[in-house]
C-alpha cells in the first residue's frame, strides 16, 4: 500500500471548482457564516467561465415585454423535452434575482440609456411561448461576460473569508462505508505535499469535459474531474450522450470562430472547393442552425470530402471580403485566425471543425444541487453530503440541447441555490464526520500506481486516440454503425489505461501526472457519452441518430443513467420530471403550453 503523509483540513463545506458555480455557490455558503474552503486546480479567474462572451439569460424586461414563463417556454422546447420542469421552473423564476444579486455584488454589466442592465438577442428565447419575435433577455456585459462575472464573485468571496486553496488537485471523494461524502483528497501541485478535506458537504463544481473530444471550444483544463470522481465512487452519470457542437471552431485549437463570420458573408467549402452548404440547406446556406450546418461538414469530411492532410477538416473562407469590413467587423477573429492557425484570413480561409462546446449531461441532482444517486425504487435519492453545480452538474434544465446564454444563469441559480440548501442541511456546530482512513488509502493507492506507472502507451497518445475516436465516433452526426464502431474502440482504448506509462515520478508541478490523473477522469465520462449514445434509438435535441432520425417520446422520452466501472458501462433510466413546481392556478404555466410537440422554428 502506498503510504504518503497528509496534512487534514476541517471544514463546514468544500467547494471544489472556482468557475462561476464553484464562486457563487462558495460566497453563498461564506455569507452565512459556514466555514468554507473553496478547492481550484488553477488560478479561479482563469477557470474557463472566463471565457463565455455573450451574456446571462434573466427575464427582466429591461428592453421590451418578456415574463420567466416565455423563458420557460424557450427552455423546455430547447430541451427537446428532456429537461426536469421543477428544476427548469426554478431556474427562470430565480433568474432574475439572481442577476440582480449579481448586479449588487458589483458585476459591471452594460447599460442602457435609462442605466438599466442592457440585454441582447440570442438564439431559441422568444416572445409569446414561440410565437412573438425574438426577445432581448440576455443580460451583457459587453463581450466579456463571464469575465466580469468570475472577477466580481472571486472578490466578494474573498471579502467574506472563503478560503481558497489555489492550485490543489481534487483526485477522489472520501465515502463513507454507508455512502456519505466525507471529503477529498488532494495534492498540492506547487509543492508536491497531500491533503485531506474533510468537510459535512463537498460541493462538485468542476466544469464540463469538453476536452473528452479532439476539437473543443473549452479550455485545455476542462477534464470532466468531478464526474471522474463520482464515477469512481460508484455513483451515476446522467444524459452524457447530449453532446453541443458549434460549427466552426479553429482546427487543432478549438477556438471559437464566431457564427458572426458567416454572418458578415463567410461560407464553408470542401476539399473540391464546393460551398457545400448550398447542398443541404439551400435555403440558409451556411446560416442554418448550428447542429444542421455541423452535421453537413461532418457528412462531407466522412465521405471524404475533408480538407487538409488528413482530410479532417473543412475550410471557412473570408478573403472575398474587403480587408476593411474584416477589421471593423472581425477585429477578434482576425486576430484568432493569426493566432490559432497562422493564417492571414484576407488571403486564405481558416480550417474549422465542428467543435464540442457544452456538456449537457452530468452528475445527476435535484433543484438545490443535491447530488442523486437513483435506484429503481428511488429514482431521486439524495446522495448525503455531496453537491454539483454548473456545466459538471445536471440538474437537468439543458435537456438534450442548452440555450445560449442559459448556461452562466445556470451557474449562478444553482450555485445560490446549493448555497441555500447547505443552510439548510448543514450543521455549522455539529463535529465532522469520522474520515473513512480506508477511502483516503484507495485515492493514495490509485494515484501512486499512476505515478509510478510504467506501461508502454504516453499519456498524451492514449488521449489522442480517445479524442479522436470520440470526435470521428460520438459526433453530431451519429448512426449505428460510428456509435457500434466507437463502443468497440473506447473499450478497447479504456483498457489500455492499464498500460500507461509516466516518466515523471516526482510530485512538484508534475504536469505528465497531472494530465494522467485528466485522463483517468476523462475516460469514464467518455465511456458514459458513447455508451449512451449507441442506446440511445432516437434523435433529441444534440442527438441527432441518422438511424432514427424522429423523436420518440413514447419509449426516449427518459433520462440516460450510466455507472461506469473501469472499461464497461451499465446504463439504466431515470423518469422525466415532468410537472413544474406550480400549477396554473397558482400562476404557473399553463400544462399544454409545455406538452411535448414538433420541435420547428
Ligand atoms: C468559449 C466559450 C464561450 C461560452 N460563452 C457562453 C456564454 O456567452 N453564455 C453562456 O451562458 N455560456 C457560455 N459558455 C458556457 C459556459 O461558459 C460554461 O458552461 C461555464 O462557464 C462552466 O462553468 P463552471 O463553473 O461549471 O466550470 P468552469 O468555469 O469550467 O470551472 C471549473 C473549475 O473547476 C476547477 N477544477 C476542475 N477539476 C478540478 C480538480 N480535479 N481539482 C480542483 N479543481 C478542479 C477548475 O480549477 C475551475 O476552477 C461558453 C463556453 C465556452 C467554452
Amino acid at each position: 500500500m502506498a503510504s504518503y503523509e497528509y496534512e487534514t483540513h476541517e471544514y463546514d463545506v468544500v467547494v471544489v471548482g472556482a468557475g462561476g458555480a464553484g464562486l457563487r455557490a462558495t460566497l453563498g455558503m461564506a455569507e452565512q457564516g459556514l466555514r468554507t474552503a473553496c478547492v481550484t486546480k488553477v488560478f479561479p479567474t482563469r477557470s474557463h467561465t472566463v471565457a463565455a462572451q455573450g451574456g446571462i439569460a434573466a427575464s427582466l424586461s429591461n428592453m421590451g415585454p418578456d415574463n420567466w414563463q416565455w423563458h420557460m417556454y424557450d427552455t423546455v422546447k430547447g430541451s427537446d423535452w428532456l429537461g426536469d420542469m421543477d428544476a427548469q421552473e426554478y431556474m427562470v423564476r430565480e433568474a432574475p434575482k439572481a442577476v440582480y444579486e449579481l448586479e449588487h455584488y458589483g458585476v459591471p454589466f452594460s447599460r442602457t440609456e435609462e442605466g438599466k442592465i442592457y440585454q441582447r438577442p440570442f438564439g431559441g428565447h422568444t416572445t409569446e411561448f414561440g410565437d412573438g419575435p425574438a426577445v432581448q433577455r440576455t443580460c451583457a456585459a459587453a463581450d466579456r461576460t463571464g469575465h466580469a462575472i468570475l472577477h466580481t464573485l472571486y472578490g466578494q468571496s474573498l471579502k467574506n473569508n472563503a478560503e481558497f486553496y489555489v492550485e490543489y488537485f481534487a483526485i477522489d471523494l472520501i465515502m463513507s462505508e454507508d455512502g456519505q461524502c466525507q471529503g477529498v483528497v488532494c495534492w498540492k501541485l506547487d509543492d508536491g505535499t497531500m491533503h485531506v478535506f474533510n468537510a459535512k458537504m463537498v460541493v462538485l463544481a468542476t466544469g464540463g469535459y469538453g476536452r473528452a473530444y479532439f476539437s473543443a471550444t473549452s479550455a485545455h483544463t476542462c477534464t470532466g474531474d468531478g464526474g471522474g470522481m463520482v464515477a469512481r465512487a460508484g455513483l451515476a452519470l446522467q444524459d452524457m450522450e447530449f453532446v453541443q457542437f458549434h460549427p466552426t471552431g479553429i482546427y487543432g485549437s478549438g477556438c471559437l470562430i464566431t457564427e458572426g463570420a458567416r454572418g458578415e458573408g463567410g461560407y464553408l467549402t470542401n476539399s473540391e472547393g464546393e460551398r457545400f452548404m448550398e447542398r443541404y440547406a439551400p435555403q440558409y446556406k451556411d446560416l442554418a442552425p448550428r447542429d444542421y450546418v455541423s452535421r453537413s461538414m461532418t457528412m462531407e469530411i466522412r465521405e471524404g470530402r475533408g480538407v487538409g492532410k488528413d482530410g479532417d477538416h473543412i475550410h471557412l473562407n473570408l478573403s472575398h471580403l474587403p480587408a476593411e469590413a474584416l477589421a471593423e467587423r472581425l477585429p477578434g477573429i482576425t486576430e484568432s485566425a493569426k493566432i490559432f492557425a497562422g493564417v492571414d484570413l484576407t488571403k486564405e480561409p481558416i480550417p474549422v471543425i465542428p467543435t464540442v462546446h457544452y456538456n449537457m449531461g452530468g452528475i445527476p441532482t435535484n433543484y438545490w444541487g443535491e447530488v442523486m444517486n437513483p435506484t429503481a425504487k428511488d429514482p431521486n435519492a439524495v446522495v448525503p453530503g455531496l453537491m454539483a453545480v454548473g456545466e459538471a452538474g445536471c440538474a437537468s434544465v439543458h435537456g438534450a440541447n442548452r440555450l445560449g446564454s442559459n448556461s452562466l444563469i445556470d451557474l449562478v441559480v444553482f450555485g445560490r441555490a446549493a448555497a441555500i440548501r447547505a443552510g439548510k442541511v448543514v450543521d455549522a456546530e455539529a463535529s465532522n464526520p469520522v474520515l473513512n482512513q480506508a477511502g483516503i488509502d484507495a485515492a493514495f493507492d490509485r494515484f501512486d500506481g499512476l505515478r509510478h506507472a510504467s506501461g508502454n502507451v504516453a499519456t498524451a497518445e492514449l488521449r489522442l486516440e480517445m479524442q479522436k475516436t470520440m470526435q470521428a465516433d460520438a459526433a453530431v452526426f451519429r448512426t449505428s454503425k460510428t456509435l457500434t464502431e466507437g463502443v468497440e474502440k473506447m473499450t478497447a482504448i479504456a483498457g489500455k489505461m492499464d498500460d500507461l506509462k509516466v516518466t515523471d515520478r516526482s510530485l512538484v508541478w508534475n504536469s505528465d501526472l497531472m494530465e494522467t490523473l485528466e485522463l483517468a477522469n476523462l475516460m469514464p465520462n467518455a465511456l458514459a457519452t458513447i455508451h449512451g449514445a449507441e442506446a440511445r434509438k432516437e434523435s433529441r435535441g444534440a442527438h441527432a441518430h441518422e438511424d432514427f432520425s424522429e423523436r420518440d417520446d413514447k419509449n426516449w422520452r427518459v433520462h440516460t443513467i450510466s455507472r461506469v466501472d473501469g472499461a464497461s458501462v451499465e446504463l439504466s433510466h431515470r423518469p422525466v420530471v415532468v410537472k413544474p413546481l406550480t400549477t396554473e392556478a397558482d400562476g404557473g404555466i399553463s400544462l399544454d403550453k409545455v406538452a411535448p410537440r414538433a420541435r420547428t422554428f
